[in-house]
């Protein structure tokens, strides 16, 4: 019988993966890829929407474009996961299956931050197209960017959003009447590499950016216009930007493979504790940051290792736990760090100056991959 393996989630992590399925064994095996939306987009992409850099409809890459031999995608809405029987159940029915990965990606817990279901957000594709109408209205006053617990995506991603804000006021000729606060439950910017840190909290104080490490926004009270922050202090504010408190989607949390927030994992193999079920991206502890290039990196281990398991071959490639983030510093210029976290006995961060020559690297990323899963 055709050997069959399910994927949940057509992230960047369930796509990669499907990617390399198809490449090495294509119609030997029946690869089934399930997803609720109808089109992906990169999460570099909701700042460029946020800021009016770009339109949603020109960062929305349709799924139909993903057209892979061996590889069915079917837009259905993932409601249980049975992990001992490998069995899926979707809004549409059931799907059995022989080799199950689960990368259904972090969800937002909007209602575990009282009040923040008040206020805008910029971490989901909405949050930042709302914001795009909203950022034109606002002239005056206090930007607080806030992010409400970690482990959060995409580590760099607050710290760009505010030194695009300053850049944003800066062009429409504001910034002098406007003040920008960033409020980060860590003790720097990108902690594996404090160089990186101390670029990032340089050019915050070039552009008078107020940060605050090691707090997190605890709630919000949008009548008052205060953040109160998790040791009982409060900020005001006039524009509060989000990031909320992160967790696996309930279907994963329920199906018993989480264990706290997330899926424990072997963090070099992907292996969940259930035989032939392994858990790839955001969703899983790795060790690792939540982000694209992460979930790329683990996907790439999970299907060689079954590419081999299946072709009865006993070697197969373990997850690096390395990747390279493109920062934006703002003023068109883009800054890189490599992190590595299995390599030494800590994880290290070799960082790149900002350069407007690395925007070229950061377009490639995302065009390379566009071009590799979409055919765009
Ligand atoms: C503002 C911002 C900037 C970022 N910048 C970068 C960057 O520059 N570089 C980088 O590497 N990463 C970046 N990231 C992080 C990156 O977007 C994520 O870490 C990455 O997408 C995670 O991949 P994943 O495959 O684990 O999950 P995802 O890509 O989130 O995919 C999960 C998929 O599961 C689907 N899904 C969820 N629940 C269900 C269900 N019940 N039924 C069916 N389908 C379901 C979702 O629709 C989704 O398509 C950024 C994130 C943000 C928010």
């Amino acid at each position: 019988m055709t050997i069959r393996i399910t994927v949940l989630g057509a992230g960047f992590g369930g796509m990669e993966l499907c990617t390399i399925l198809s490449e090495s064994l294509g119609h030997e095996v029946e690869v089934t890829l399930i997803d609720r939306s109808d089109a992906f987009v990169f999460g570099f992409s909701k700042l460029d929407v946020m800021f009016g850099h770009a339109t949603l409809e020109s960062v929305r890459l349709p799924y139909r474009r993903f057209v892979k031999p061996g590889v069915r995608l079917l837009r259905e809405t993932v409601t249980a996961i049975d992990p001992t029987t490998r069995r899926v159940t979707t809004d549409a029915g059931t799907h059995d299956c022989d080799y199950l990965v689960v990368a259904l990606g972090a969800d937002y817990d909007i209602a575990a931050t009282p009040g923040l279901g008040d206020v805008e957000e910029f971490y989901s594709v909405a949050g930042a197209n709302r914001l795009r109408d909203i950022l034109p209205t606002f002239s005056k006053g206090q930007v607080v960017i806030g992010v409400c617990g970690a482990p959060y995506k995409c580590p760099p991603a607050p710290s760009e959003c505010a030194l695009m804000m300053h850049d944003y006021l800066l062009t429409r000729g504001l910034r002098g009447q406007c003040s920008i606060t960033m409020v980060l439950p860590l003790p720097s910017p990108v902690p594996p590499s404090p160089e990186t840190s101390k670029a990032l909290i340089a050019a915050f104080a070039e552009r008078d950016i107020s940060f605050m490490p090691n707090r997190r926004v605890a709630s919000v009270d949008a009548g008052r216009r205060v953040a109160v922050l998790d040791d009982g202090s409060e900020l005001p504010y006039d524009l509060f930007l989000g990031v909320p408190r992160h967790r696996a989607p309930a279907v994963v949390e329920a199906s018993g493979l989480a264990e706290g927030s997330w899926v424990p994992v072997n963090p070099r193999t992907l292996e969940t504790k259930f035989p032939d079920v392994y858990a790839v991206g955001d969703i899983a502890n790795t060790g690792t940051p939540k982000a694209g290039v992460f979930a790329e990196g683990a996907a790439k281990a999970v299907a060689t290792s079954l590419v081999a398991r299946i072709r009865g071959e006993s070697a197969a490639s373990l997850y690096g736990g390395a990747g390279s983030c493109y920062i934006e510093f703002g003023a068109g210029r883009i800054g890189r760090v490599d992190v590595d976290f299995f390599s030494g006995p800590k994880p290290t961060g070799t960082y790149y100056e900002p350069d407007v020559a690395l925007r070229a690297d950061k377009e490639l990323f995302g065009a390379s991959r566009k071009a590799r899963w979409f055919g765009l």
